[in-house]
């Protein structure tokens, strides 16, 4: 355990992630707060929407709205999907600083979620990059499906490596390698880690887990021993992927904070502001969260069963 990192970064991803995948429609008000009051628990990068096509994904079509109502923070980057030129077209508009770009490992379910192919897409990404970098615009790429398909299964790791070159040498600052469905474990992850090391350096390699097995926390530790040391996360567990048939959340913050304070890792993040943020959205949803952190915190006045319990 002595070569494990003192710090991390934790990208938060619920407000894009997590809410574009919620049954219910949150309003843009409650957008804001939920971002601001991540950004108050010390959250520094954090993805608050998505530039998709508004009759595709009608639940982000207030994403320019969002971003205007956001405040300038120093200390915080808050950033935006962007799927095509046309959604670098409004998040110029809307004057966001960070961008995210998104292609799948496999093939299949590049075409179900973004209805091209990968090569299409990276095409499409050459344009965007070049054309963000002028806007003086900073790049996450991301790689879904970078272990499992739901579709194909088992993805080669040389696929995520080719991939992720493309996406850095394109002008991505990181690359998020993405378990969409939550079913990898953790010899999945050093063995796609293992080949894409040799491509792209660890430190510009952030993991992004789905927790649909309980699977997210243990890769992480994987990752964390192979010495990436930037994880994304979504409070409160929310989302899940409408095309990627069962999944569920992403790896929940206050699940990853509470480990990795517990480690003695440091992620400059307050746990009990992740699990404010979340309440906003839980009340708004109306229902408990999903995370482990959310039921010990929030459920606990609800919980025990009325008897001497002799637990062990
Ligand atoms: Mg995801």
């Amino acid at each position: 355990m002595s070569t494990l990192p003192t710090t991390v970064r934790v990208v938060e991803v619920g407000p894009r992630d997590g809410l574009q995948n919620e049954r219910e429609i949150v309003p843009t008000a409650t957008k804001i707060a939920f971002i601001k009051a991540l950004a108050a628990a010390g959250l520094k990068q954090i993805e608050a929407t998505s530039f998709v096509n508004p009759k595709i994904i009608p639940k982000l079509s207030d994403a320019s709205e969002v971003i205007a109502g956001l405040p300038r923070l120093d200390q915080v980057v808050f950033s935006a999907l962007v799927p095509n030129e046309r959604g670098l077209d409004r998040a110029i508009a809307s004057g966001v600083k960070r961008i995210a770009i998104f292609t799948a490992a496999s093939e299949t379910f590049a075409q179900k979620n973004i209805g091209v192919t990968i090569e299409k897409s990276l095409e499409e990404y050459e344009r965007v990059c070049t054309r963000a970098s002028e806007a003086g615009i900073s790049i996450r790429g991301y790689v879904s499906t970078a272990f499992v398909c739901p579709f194909e299964g088992n993805i080669d790791p040389s696929r995520v490596r080719d991939i992720s070159k493309r996406l850095m040498n394109m002008g991505a600052d990181e690359v998020a390698i993405s378990d969409t469905i939550g079913a990898a474990v953790p010899t999945d992850v050093v063995r796609t880690l293992e080949i894409v090391a040799k491509s792209v350096s660890v430190g510009k390699i952030a993991l992004h887990f789905h927790d649909t097995y309980g699977t997210a926390l243990v890769n992480v530790l994987a990752g964390l021993q192979f010495g990436v040391t930037t994880f994304d996360s979504s409070a409160g567990g929310l989302g899940g992927c409408p095309f990627a048939p069962g999944a569920s959340g992403n790896l929940a913050t206050e699940d990853l904070v509470y480990t990795m304070h517990r480690m003695g890792i440091d992620t400059d993040v307050s746990l009990d502001g992740v699990v404010q943020a979340a309440e906003l959205i839980a009340r708004t949803i109306n229902r408990p969260l999903a995370s482990a952190g959310w039921r010990r915190w929030k459920g606990s006045s609800q919980s025990g069963c009325g008897q001497t319990c002799a637990s062990t």
